[in-house]
């Protein structure tokens, strides 16, 4: 019985010299993982053109984790979509009809939106004011025959914009937060989520992204948003910021379009252009994004881009800048740690932000 006890004492030991032994020579095996790059787009949601660039380790990771980010996009331009109704959903068309006569319970989503987009009010932030749906849908109008007849273009009588006027003030959305609804205590104001919607729709998917594919690209538009570097050997990813007066055909063949180039990872990018949306009356251009003062499609800029971690912070901001004075706006970005913009003036000249200018490739 000693010597079986004694045999198996010695076996132990033996057994565990030979795994310090093997551990301690041979490097434990280590699997490594390629990961290369993929690209997808996909048309019509949100009214634009969705690219997801992505590295994963295999086609069929990155076509599963694009798939459930189209899947967030669509869901989200249901829920936004302002001018069709789906059935049991009660979105931003549904809202915009029915919330002056009850208090209407809305999907997280939009509640979230709205409550986002009510606090900067509070704050005093009301550049973009996204219960200005009586002004917007007023140029929405006029816009789309204007696009359709060239002929027949014509601006909206500033007494149509100034009566609509009377009814865009935040303070008529009333939200309860425990319930999530909404409803407006003036039945003439609209919500027109135009400005921001896109934002939050690049954070939401970005949110997911990081978790499966963390290495990403998303661009919904202009609002773009880059995941951790990529994973060939860049330390960041290039976001091309469009030249507001390039010629599409132009743009097209020799790659002109681009104005300059943005270095991030980890960050949204976000440009608000008058180049995006517009139509022509005698001669002069009227794009789609109005100044609450003048409730006139703001002539302060052909673009600002923003830079900063939220998505919806960003495209808020670029629409709101957007309809300011450079000098205003800066000391606005000035004020947000971790903002950062870059604004192209009516006669094309380039303002950044101080901490801008670490982003812009021309700069470096
Ligand atoms: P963006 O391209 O992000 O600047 O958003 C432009 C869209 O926001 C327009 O098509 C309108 O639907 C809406 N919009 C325009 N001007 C304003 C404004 N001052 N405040 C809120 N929304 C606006
Ligand atoms: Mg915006």
């Amino acid at each position: 019985m000693k010597s079986r006890n004694a045999v198996l004492l010695v076996l132990t030991v033996l057994a565990c010299v030979a795994i310090v032994l093997v551990n301690w020579v041979a490097p434990p095996i280590q699997k490594t993982i390629e990961y290369t790059k993929y690209s997808t787009v996909r048309l019509n949601v949100f009214d634009t053109e969705i690219t997801l660039i992505g590295f994963a380790e295999s086609e069929e990771a990155f076509a599963k984790n694009a798939e459930q980010a189209f899947e967030l996009l669509e869901n989200l331009d249901r829920i936004f979509d302002a001018y069709n109704a789906y059935d049991g959903l009660n979105n931003l068309y549904y809202l915009n009809r029915r919330a002056a006569q009850e208090p209407v319970p809305v999907p997280r989503e939009l509640f979230e939106l709205i409550s986002w987009c009510k606090q900067k009010w509070d704050e005093n932030l009301r550049s973009t004011n996204i219960a200005m749906g009586a002004v917007l849908s007023i140029w929405h109008d006029y816009r789309t025959a204007g696009i359709a007849s060239p002929d027949e273009a014509a601006l909206p009588p500033m007494e149509t914009l100034q009566a609509a006027e009377a009814h865009t003030d935040f303070q008529n959305v009333v939200l309860d937060a425990n319930k999530q609804t909404v409803f407006y205590s003036d039945p003439e104001l609209q919500l027109d989520i135009g400005a921001v919607a896109k934002g939050y729709a690049a954070d939401a998917a970005s949110a997911l992204l990081s978790k499966s594919m963390p290495s990403f690209l998303l661009s919904l538009g202009g609002n773009v948003y880059a995941g951790e570097k990529p994973l060939d050997g860049r330390s960041a990813w290039a976001v091309g910021v469009q030249d507001p007066r390039a010629k599409a055909l132009e743009a097209s063949i020799s790659g002109s379009d681009i104005l300059d180039i943005i270095d991030v990872t980890g960050l949204s990018v976000v440009t608000s252009g008058d180049y995006w949306r517009y139509y022509t009356v005698d001669g002069v251009r009227y794009h789609h994004i109005i100044d609450p003062k003048t409730l006139m499609p703001s002539t302060q800029m052909q673009s600002v881009t923003v830079v900063c971690q939220s998505s919806i912070l960003a495209d808020f901001l670029s629409t709101a800048l957007f309809v300011n004075s450079y000098e205003d706006g800066l000391a606005l970005v000035n004020s947000l740690p971790g903002v950062e913009a870059m604004w192209v003036l009516p006669d094309g000249k380039i303002e950044y932000s101080a901490g801008m200018t670490k982003f812009v490739r021309s700069l470096q």
